[in-house]
């Protein structure tokens, strides 16, 4: 921790993001309450951290919908302190998140999928581009589509820039929900296009409802 960062910390301490204990992003109590929505099940090349549900589901809310972008930190630290997900996190190079459109942005002020990426790598070592993948077209929301609208919607939407930052290398793309999955599947179809060697996904939480 610098000056600066110790400066802010006296004036605005970190606080736990679910309980409001001071001391840390997340506390101990609220973790372990945590373990009951997180996925054991693992695949290859795919990461769920946790089920769109419960506590999780309305941190997240919180999260994109409230203005609480501060969050992020919440979220980074509970996902690096899964063990599973730290051996996953070392097959890869890069981490980039899945990209909103610029209109989007605008209006939400921020990305909430880049800002969690952009911890774990500065705390993990990995490297993060937010240059590379690109969202060329704003569509409506998906929440309200049913699962093949969704699949047709993002067909083509996502375009790789600098490629050569991705040639060869094993990338992760980070996404803070995932669905039916359309997005970060399109996302990794681009990728591997642009000359990615390998390309997996990490979520944050996986929604069953759909
Ligand atoms: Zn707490």
């Amino acid at each position: 921790m610098n000056f600066l960062e110790k400066l802010l910390n006296i004036i605005f301490p970190i606080q736990c993001g679910i309980c409001g204990k001071i001391g840390n992003s997340i506390c101990d109590k609220c973790y372990n309450d945590l373990k009951k929505y997180e996925i054991k099940k693992q695949y290859e090349d795919l990461f769920f951290a946790y089920k769109y549900e419960g506590v999780i589901r309305n941190l997240i809310i919180k999260y994109k919908f409230h203005d609480k972008s501060y969050l992020y930190k919440t979220f980074s630290e509970i996902l690096l302190k899964n063990k599973n997900l730290c051996k996953f996190l070392k097959c890869y190079d890069i981490i980039i998140p899945v990209p909103l459109h610029k209109k989007r942005l605008q209006e939400r002020g921020y990305n909430q999928a880049d800002l969690i990426a952009k911890e774990i790598a500065k705390k993990t070592g990995l490297a993060y581009y937010n240059n590379v993948l690109i969202k060329n077209k704003n569509i409506k929301p998906q929440s309200i589509k049913n699962i093949q609208e969704r699949v047709n919607d993002v067909l083509g939407i996502y375009e790789v820039k600098n490629s050569e930052l991705i040639k060869e290398k094993n990338i992760l793309i980070f996404d803070d929900i995932y669905t039916t999955g359309s997005t970060a599947q399109e996302c990794k179809k681009e990728l591997l296009k642009s000359g990615a060697n390998k390309v997996g996904i990490l979520v944050l939480a996986k929604d069953y409802i759909n």
